[in-house]
């Protein structure tokens, strides 16, 4: 199959490379000259685990190919995918302008029957917009078929996720785009993890649903991470007895610092602004995203039971990307408690693994160390606010040793509270006994 994948992010790039390994001839589009021409030269602009080699290996076999030249893109295509970026607008409603600007160019350049496919999380009836965008915009008429086609991905596993799905949401109208989409994905689906098909405004819906879900257990358990320090009792005891119970399941039940990421925060927001503009008051969304955003600031009072005067203290970060194996800073709690801390007076020293590039253009005046260690050296506490999996395996005793004062505020519950106290630290978590 001719695919032409449209935005190079992380959702167009390692759709397009998988797409590509799946034996497709791949074309990716962007907008952004200097994201091609790294890419052209085997620069991924993300960073995202097993997509180099993938990426590396498709290129060598000429199965995929990057241009800004969005006209022979479409030309040369069968299958569209539209993957560009849908940000909040100062309303926060998705913008989806840069949908609406591929639409036009698509319906500019078509020169035969296409299938066009919206990957980019965008609000119900957005694909109806698509169509009557590219239907003004042809000079004779040109068939076509939309297909809503949803993106699940995590970042940090979003090649394993692209390739072995928990399922494949798309919404048609037409029996040919129909066959078209389950020859390109036919390989990924199985008997429990299976194609969906649905009508296009369902896919729509599914997308949202399913992230604001995700985010709204995320805020629960938040919420009840307060509680339990309250009244006493283990959040992660909580997650674990009701994890067990078949109907709520163990995954999505950890407290923390809040959910942060390019899509849990927006969706939720534009969610509920769909709902507000359909006359429904977003009483379960609005109290996801204030749970979230109390969560993310109640880590500085954390901060000031260990540090009660931040001005002039040296405070380590460990951990700035949204979410571990990814390089992404799109809303990371990190950004607001680190711009916290600094209006409190403290300085900070901070260390990511893959996210210190990214970092380096949202956060200044930060000493980015090259190794966890360094950083921790001479501070009056250390900051947890990204669960990296190498944080788990770290020298404590070396921590201990190199640190100022022994204070510890583990925002991602990372380590034992009881095992923190026998190495001799001040140990603060989410919703544990401290
Ligand atoms: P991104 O910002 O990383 O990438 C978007 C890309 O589109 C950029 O490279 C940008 O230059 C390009 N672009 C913008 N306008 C363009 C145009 N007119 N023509 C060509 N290219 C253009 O975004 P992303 O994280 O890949 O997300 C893309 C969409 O997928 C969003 O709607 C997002 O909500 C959704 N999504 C994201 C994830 C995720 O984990 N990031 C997961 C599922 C769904």
């Amino acid at each position: 199959m001719k695919i032409c994948c449209i935005g190079c992010g992380y959702v167009g790039l390692v759709a397009a490379t998988c797409l590509s390994d799946m034996g497709n001839d791949v074309i990716c589009i962007d907008v952004d000259k200097n994201k091609i021409n790294n890419l052209k030269k085997g620069i991924i602009p993300i960073y995202e685990p097993g997509l180099k080699d993938m990426l590396d290996r498709n290129t060598r076999e000429k199965r995929i190919a990057f241009s800004t030249k969005i006209k022979e893109g479409i030309q040369n295509s069968e299958v569209i995918f539209i993957a560009v970026g849908t940000p909040p607008d100062v309303n926060n409603c998705a913008d989806i302008s840069a949908i609406i600007s591929v639409a036009e160019n698509i319906g500019q350049y078509m020169n035969g029957y296409k299938v066009i496919v919206n990957k980019s999380t965008a609000p119900v009836g957005t694909l109806e917009k698509i169509g009557k965008v590219i239907k003004s915009f042809q000079n004779k008429r040109i068939k076509y078929d939309l297909v809503s086609n949803p993106e699940f991905m995590r970042e940090g596993e979003a090649i394993k996720d692209f390739t072995n799905p928990d399922r494949i949401v798309i919404g048609l109208q037409s029996e040919k785009a129909k066959r078209i989409m389950t020859s390109i994905y036919s390989g990924l689906a199985r008997t429990d993890k299976p194609i969906m098909f649905t009508d296009i405004r369902s896919a729509e819906l599914i997308k949202y649903a399913s992230n604001a879900m995700l985010a709204t257990r995320i805020s629960f358990m938040n919420e009840m991470a307060q509680l339990c320090e309250k009244v006493g009792g283990d959040i992660k005891a909580i997650a674990k007895g009701i994890g067990l119970d078949s109907r709520i399941g163990p995954r999505f039940l950890q407290a923390g610092a809040g959910y942060g990421g390019s899509c849990f925060p927006k969706d939720v927001k534009a969610l509920a602004e769909i709902m507000k503009a359909n006359g429904i008051e977003a009483k379960i969304l609005t109290a996801v995203d204030e749970v979230n955003e109390l969560q993310k600031r109640s880590l500085i009072e954390k901060i000031k039971k260990l540090v009660p005067v931040l001005k002039g203290k040296n405070i380590a970060i460990w951990g700035l990307a949204f979410k571990p194996k990814t390089d992404d800073m799109r809303e990371a709690p990190s950004i607001l408690i680190i711009q916290q801390l600094q209006e409190l007076g403290a300085k900070i020293k901070a260390f990511d693994p893959e996210a210190q590039e990214t970092a380096k253009k949202i956060l200044q005046d930060v000493t980015y160390c090259d190794d966890p260690y360094f950083a921790v050296k001479g501070c009056d506490a250390l900051v947890i606010v990204t669960e990296w999996n190498e944080f788990r395996d770290l020298d404590l005793k070396k921590v201990k040793r190199l640190i100022k004062h022994p204070n510890i505020i583990d925002g991602r519950n990372i380590y034992e509270p009881y095992e923190m106290e026998k190495l001799g630290f001040n140990y603060i978590c989410v919703g544990r006994k401290y």
